[in-house]
């Protein structure tokens, strides 16, 4: 491992940095009502870059109540779904003319590779916005040709409407910030709800320059708020809120829980993407240069702080060795440091906390006896650097192979055979993704067919696309995101019967007409 330079912020933020980090709430910018603020981290450094307003439950009650507000008697309601979806191709448009600028917000805020941040984070969020352009004018019901026993000499004309499921809440995490922002709203306003969103505390910058650009799109005004603010105070207060019909969430499994309990009180409608765990499963027959790149990226891509990351690398006995040394070799040359070096291939992690976490897990992996065949420790440097490490000499029960870390840190672990593999991949709470490496395309099929996993990516890992749906197994999450699976997620079903005839209701039972 090398470690790259510290260059300076770019001179280009400081016009969206120097303006005060406000809440966007019926399309007007303010402080939170307390005052509060609080501080945002350049992760490579640790220095404050940024105060943003700390909302809490009095600021989403504002923000909930102007989306209802939108969504009852506002424009957005009554707006057809073409217009719906030319504006939402507009956000596109937007997010892709002021790439660079999100590109470095998301590097600055959460310490990916700038270059990373370009091709991935934004390029997809904006593909987002327009693929769910296109759904606007395609999220529609059935017909039904039903027979009624009970009234045969009447004719019904049965049909259903998707409808939107009215106000939805919306809380997102640091590791994607803008593309998970364009995940929840994308799909939440092609169906016609309207929102109130809350990034995380960590990264919430291209979130609010997300806000400008909708604003400027011309979305009206209360059809997306976004709220900034803590976890425990303004997201808590979006999961417990009786205005809120729906709650989209994407972070921790440990969160998630919370929020399912704080959504029964109104039993609003729930979706949540949550923690994996997930396998990689390396053959002896499978293209080694292909699987030994496709493990590495598969752990360290974005530091390793990807809900679907192959952190339990499987490996065939009789190419293990090889294969670990093929990963640890990239692991060790791989270029570590500030985002805004163009030769850097890994950032830092996004917080303190995190930063914490993971150092934890490496002590428990050392102390549990498991070998740092790479790796292994934090960098000695300012920011929230560790070394993509792999660990061998584990097993199965071991923490470091059984919990998330959710950093650039690889569990390698040989398998015997085809009839033992399947078993020990799926022993596991997670279940939101899986990786396959053979050139045997019926092997591929018959282990990708038992994997108990969201997605299974074969001979490839972390593809994603607007038209794809996404989300997990057990307690990887609830739900879709992404393709048709969005519209489950934001619209409820109606079903309507029209008879043909009044129906003459008989005064007891069901069968005069
Ligand atoms: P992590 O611990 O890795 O930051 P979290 O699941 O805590 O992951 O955070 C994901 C998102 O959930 C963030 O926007 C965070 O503010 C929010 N969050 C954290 N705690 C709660 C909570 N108790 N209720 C609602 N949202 C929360
Ligand atoms: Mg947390």
């Amino acid at each position: 491992m090398t470690t790259a330079s510290t260059p300076a912020v770019p001179q280009t933020l400081q016009p969206f940095l120097a303006k005060p980090k406000q809440l966007m709430i019926n399309g007007q910018w303010s402080a939170a009502k307390s005052g509060e603020t609080f501080d945002v981290f350049n992760p490579a450094s640790g220095e404050v870059v940024a105060q943003c307003a700390a909302g809490d439950a009095k600021d989403i009650d504002q923000a909930v109540k102007a989306a209802r507000k939108a969504f009852e008697q506002g424009p957005w309601s009554k707006l057809s779904p073409s217009d719906r979806g030319k504006l939402l191709w507009k956000i596109g448009d937007l997010i892709e003319a002021n790439n660079e600028e999100l590109a470095q917000l998301e590097t600055l805020d959460n310490g990916k590779p700038y270059g990373i941040a370009l091709a991935v984070d934004v390029a997809l969020a904006a593909d987002m916005f327009r693929y769910m352009a296109g759904w606007c004018t395609k999220i529609q019901g059935d017909t039904f040709p039903i027979t009624v026993p009970y009234a045969p000499d009447n004719d019904f004309h049965a049909f259903t409407l998707k409808e939107p499921v009215g106000v939805v809440g919306q809380i997102i995490p640091w590791n994607f910030p803008l593309l998970m922002a364009a995940w929840k709203l994308g799909p939440a306003l092609a169906a016609g709800c309207c929102v109130v969103l809350k990034p995380a505390e960590q990264t919430p910058l291209s979130a609010l320059r997300l806000g400008e650009l909708i604003q400027e799109a011309g979305l009206p005004e209360g059809v997306v708020n976004i709220v900034t603010g803590m976890g425990e105070t303004a997201g808590a207060a979006i999961a417990a809120h009786d205005g809120v019909d729906k709650v989209a969430f994407t972070g921790s499994t440990e969160v998630g829980k919370l929020i399912i309990k704080a959504a029964a009180g109104n039993l609003k409608k729930v979706t949540l993407e949550l923690g994996g765990k997930s396998p990689n499963v390396v053959y002896k027959d499978a293209d080694m240069d292909a699987a030994i790149a496709g493990a590495a990226s598969a752990i360290f891509f974005n530091q390793g702080q990807v809900c679907s990351a192959g952190s339990r690398l499987f490996i065939e006995e009789d190419v293990f060795d090889d294969v670990l040394a093929g990963v640890g070799d990239i692991a060790k040359n791989m270029k570590v440091g500030d985002g805004f070096d163009s030769a850097t291939e890994m950032g830092p992690l996004v917080s303190k906390e995190q930063h914490d976490r993971v150092k934890h897990y490496l002590d428990a992996g050392k102390a549990g006896g498991a070998t740092m065949a790479v790796g292994g420790g934090l960098l000695d440097r300012p920011g929230y650097f560790v070394q993509p490490t792999v660990i061998a000499n584990v097993n199965d029960d071991m923490k470091v192979v059984k919990e998330e870390i959710f950093g650039p840190v690889v569990t390698a672990l040989p398998f015997k055979d085809d009839r033992e593999i399947a078993d020990r991949a799926n022993d596991t709470d997670y279940g939101l993704a899986a990786g396959v490496w053979t050139k045997d395309i019926s092997k591929a099929h018959k282990l990708a067919k038992s994997l108990r996993a969201g997605s299974v990516w074969v001979n490839c890992y972390n593809i994603f696309d607007a038209a794809l749906p996404f989300g997990g197994y057990k307690q990887s999450g609830l739900g879709r995101e992404g393709a048709k699976g969005s519209q489950a997620m934001f619209t409820e079903m109606k079903t309507t019967i029209i008879a043909r005839e009044p129906r003459k209701m008989p005064r007891m039972g069901m069968a005069a007409e």
